[in-house]
C-alpha cells in the first residue's frame, strides 16, 4: 500500500481518519509517558508531529529512536492542540524501519554551514534547507515543461557525446574508452557544451524545440556561478527575429518564476528567512516589470559614464564582464536588462550579421544576483554570409556541412536561446553558491558522489 505523502495529510488529511505514514524522524522529545516524533518524508517542509504513547507494546524502543531513524507509523490523524499544526498523529504502532546509529548520524544539529554540507552531499537531501532547494528545483524544471508544451514546442534530444563543439561555447571533456581518443568512433569526441547546432537541424525541420538536459564545460573557473556539469535549456524556434527570441526569453522566464511563487511558497519563506531576506519581493517584482531592453553600444556608454572603478574597465568590443551586469542591474537599472548587439567579434560564427558591419543579432539577458543568466541569438540564415563567416574565423566548412545544409536547402530565419538552469534555480532560491542548487555538484577537483 502506498501511503500518503505528509504534505497531503498536513493540508488536507481528515482528523479521524486512520493512516499509515512513513519517513525519517528529525527530532524526539518527551517523558517516560508520552513521546513526540516529527517525521519527514520530503514532500514538505514541515514534519509531521507523531505522538507515541507508553500504551504501545514497544515504547521502549521508541524512546531509543533518534535522529535519521526512518520509521513507518500506523495510526489516527488528530486534529492538533500544538503550536502551528492542524492535524498529528496519535500512532497505534510504530516500526521503526532503520536505525541511525546515535550520535554518529552527522545531521544532528541544526545550523550547519553549506561548506559542510558540501562534503556530506550524499545526507545533505535530509535537511531543511536542500529539500527546500531540490523541491523548488523540480518545481521550476516542470514549468520549463509546461510553458513549452503549452506553446507547441517539441522536446527534442540532442546528443551528450558529440563531434562538433559549438564553436568555442566553452573547453570540452574528451571522451574516450582509454584505446586512444579515435579507437571508438574513428574521430575524437566530446561531451556537448551546447544541443544548439543539432537544435537548428531538428528547429528547421519542427518549427519550434526545446532541449532540457546535460552539458558539460571544462572551464577551470571555480566561481559560484560555474559547474563543469550543468543543466541547460535551449529552445531554437524557425521564422523568429531577434525581438521576437527576446520576447520569448522575457515571457519564458516571468512564467517558470510565477510557477514558484505560485507552487513553492513555504519553502521560499524558509529560504528567504535562511538566505535572501529580499527573495520573494525581489520575484515579484521581476514577474511584474518588464524587462529593459538596451543595445550593447548603450550599455557600454551607460558603464563608461558610471563613474565606478570596475575592475575590467568597460570598452566598446570588449565582453560585459560580471561586475558590469551586476552594475547594471542591481544599480544603475534594478530589474532585468536584455543586451543586444554585441560585437561580432566576441560571439559564435552562427549569430546574424547585422547591416553595420559591426555586430551581430545576439542577446543575453542579465539578472540580479546572477548576472548572465540566458544568452541567445538570431542565427545566421544566409548561405553566403555565413559561409565568409567561417572562413574569417579560420574554421573548417567541411565539418560543418551538415549544418550549412540547413542554409542550402529552404532555409529560414530562426532564433534561440540557451538558460543555464542551475543560474535559475540559483535565483529562485536565493542560494549564492551553483553548487548548492544542484544535487551532486560537479566542479574543478570535485566529483565525489
Ligand atoms: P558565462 O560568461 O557566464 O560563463 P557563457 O557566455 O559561457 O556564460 P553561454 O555559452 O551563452 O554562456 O551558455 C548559455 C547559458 O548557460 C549562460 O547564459 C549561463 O546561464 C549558463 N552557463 C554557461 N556556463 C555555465 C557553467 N559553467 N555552469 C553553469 N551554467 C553555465
Ligand atoms: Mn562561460
Amino acid at each position: 500500500m502506498t501511503a500518503p505523502r505528509i504534505a497531503t495529510l498536513l493540508a488536507a488529511g481528515q482528523p479521524g481518519s486512520s493512516v499509515i505514514v512513513r519517513g525519517w524522524v528529525r527530532t524526539r522529545r518527551g517523558s517516560k509517558r508520552v513521546n513526540f516524533l516529527a517525521v519527514n518524508d520530503g514532500s514538505c517542509l514541515e514534519s509531521l508531529q507523531v505522538v507515541a504513547a507508553e500504551n504501545l507494546p514497544n515504547f521502549d524502543e521508541v524512546q531509543r529512536i533518534t535522529t535519521g531513524c526512518s520509521v513507518e507509523i500506523q495510526g489516527l490523524l488528530a486534529a492538533s492542540e500544538g503550536q502551528g499544526q492542524r492535524v498529528e498523529v496519535q500512532a497505534s504502532r510504530v516500526t521503526v524501519l532503520g536505525w541511525a546509529e546515535g550520535d554518529a548520524y552527522p545531521l544532528q544539529k541544526k545550523g550547519h554551514t553549506l561548506e559542510f554540507l558540501r562534503q556530506i552531499a550524499h545526507l545533505r537531501p535530509r535537511t531543511n534547507t536542500f529539500g527546500a532547494v531540490f523541491r523548488v528545483r523540480n518545481v521550476l524544471g516542470d514549468a520549463v515543461h509546461r510553458f513549452f508544451q503549452d506553446r507547441g514546442f517539441l522536446w527534442a534530444h540532442t546528443p551528450i557525446i558529440t563531434a562538433s563543439d559549438c564553436e568555442g561555447a566553452g573547453q570540452m571533456f574528451h571522451v574516450t574508452t582509454g584505446a586512444g581518443p579515435d579507437a571508438f568512433f574513428g574521430r575524437p569526441v566530446s561531451l556537448t557544451v551546447s544541443g544548439q547546432l543539432e537544435g537548428e537541424l531538428l528547429a528547421t525541420a519542427l518549427g519550434a524545440i526545446y532541449t532540457f538536459g546535460p552539458t558539460f564545460r571544462a572551464e577551470n573557473s571555480n566561481t559560484p556561478r560555474h559547474l563543469a556539469e550543468f543543466w541547460m535549456v535551449e529552445p531554437e524556434v524557425a521564422f523568429l527575429d531577434l525581438a521576437g527570441d527576446m520576447d520569448l526569453a522575457e515571457s519564458f522566464l516571468r512564467a517558470i518564476i510565477s510557477a514558484v511563487l505560485d507552487r513553492c511558497g513555504a519553502d521560499l519563506a524558509f529560504l528567504q528567512e535562511r538566505f535572501e531576506p529580499t527573495l520573494i519581493p525581489t520575484l515579484e517584482h521581476i514577474v511584474a516589470s518588464e524587462f529593459v531592453r538596451l543595445s550593447y553600444t548603450e550599455a557600454i556608454a551607460l558603464l563608461e559614464a558610471s563613474g565606478e572603478a570596475f575592475e575590467f574597465p568597460p570598452r566598446w568590443g570588449a565582453d560585459i564582464q560580471t561586475e558590469h551586469e551586476r552594475w547594471l542591474t542591481e544599480r544603475h537599472i534594478r530589474r532585468p536588462v536584455i543586451v543586444h548587439g554585441y560585437p561580432r567579434e566576441i560571439k559564435a560564427f552562427y549569430m546574424r550579421q547585422s547591416d553595420d558591419g559591426r555586430t551581430v543579432a545576439a542577446m543575453d539577458v542579465l539578472f540580479p544576483r546572477i548576472g548572465e543568466i540566458i544568452g541567445g541569438s538570431q542565427r545566421e540564415e544566409r548561405l553566403d554570409r555565413l559561409r565568409s563567416r567561417i572562413r574569417e574565423m579560420g574554421m573548417s566548412e567541411d565539418a560543418l556541412s551538415w549544418y550549412l545544409d540547413t542554409r542550402r536547402f529552404g532555409t529560414v530565419p530562426h532564433a534561440g536561446f540557451g538558460l543555464g538552469f542551475e543560474r535559475a534555480v540559483q535565483f529562485v532560491t536565493g542560494m549564492s553558491n551553483i553548487r548548492d542548487v544542484i544535487p551532486f555538484p560537479r566542479t574543478p577537483g570535485n566529483a565525489d558522489f
